[in-house]
């Protein structure tokens, strides 16, 4: 998506460890309009894939994901991080390593957000060694639902999470696949292939 390239672009900033800070229109402060591309370019891809659900974890993936749940007219459930006083027990559960928090959170869905029936989108803001976007898919699994496909607004292809979740043989749809962060510059997958370079 040459759009969402061109801010990571122009605002992106690599911190050290194969970081990228997004967060003048991702990860803080949050831009509709690039939003609504977004979720625009995933309703595309996944259109024909009989979707009745989209699931992503809280904080970061929501805003993706609510767009593309507009575009494909599903309802959208994040997962959460923290039981609540409406979600005080049962439920399902399942722990996710934090890639950029270095910590283990387990997150949680209350019952009926998901059933048996449902074909589930996962959508995340980032896919670095894909233990957000497993950890989703097991609640998928414990749900018993039908996991369709799984949509990544930015990739980090030089880690090891695409080649995971490739293992699952559902479509993975990623907007912008970026194939190194080395020396504090992005290079994108795609202008490797391309000799564009
Ligand atoms: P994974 O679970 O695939 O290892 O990491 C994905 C999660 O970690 C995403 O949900 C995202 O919140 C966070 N993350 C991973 N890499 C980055 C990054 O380079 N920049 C930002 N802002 N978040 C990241």
């Amino acid at each position: 998506m040459d759009e969402l390239k061109a801010r990571i672009l122009a605002e992106g900033q690599v911190i050290s460890n194969g970081v990228l800070k997004v967060d003048h229109f991702l990860n803080h402060q949050i831009d509709p309009k690039l939003m609504q591309k977004i979720g625009q370019a995933f309703a595309d891809r996944f259109k024909e894939s009989d979707i009745t659900k989209i699931i992503t974890v809280e904080s970061s993936g929501i805003a993706p994901a609510v767009m593309t749940g507009l575009y494909l007219q599903v309802p959208v459930i994040f997962a959460r991080k923290k039981r609540s006083l409406t979600l005080s027990s049962g439920g399902l559960e399942t722990e996710v390593f934090s890639y950029t928090k270095h910590e283990k959170n387990h997150v949680f869905l209350a019952d009926g957000m998901l059933t048996a029936k449902d074909h589930v989108l996962i959508i995340d803001d980032f896919l670095a060694k894909g233990e957000a976007a497993l950890g989703l898919t097991r609640l998928i699994n414990q749900a018993g639902a039908y996991l369709s496909g799984i949509g990544i607004v930015i990739e980090k292809s030089f880690q090891e999470g695409r080649k995971k979740l490739e293992e699952l043989g559902c479509p993975i749809c990623s907007l912008a696949r970026i194939a190194s962060l080395e020396h504090g510059k992005v290079t994108f997958l795609e202008d490797i292939r391309e000799g564009t370079h």
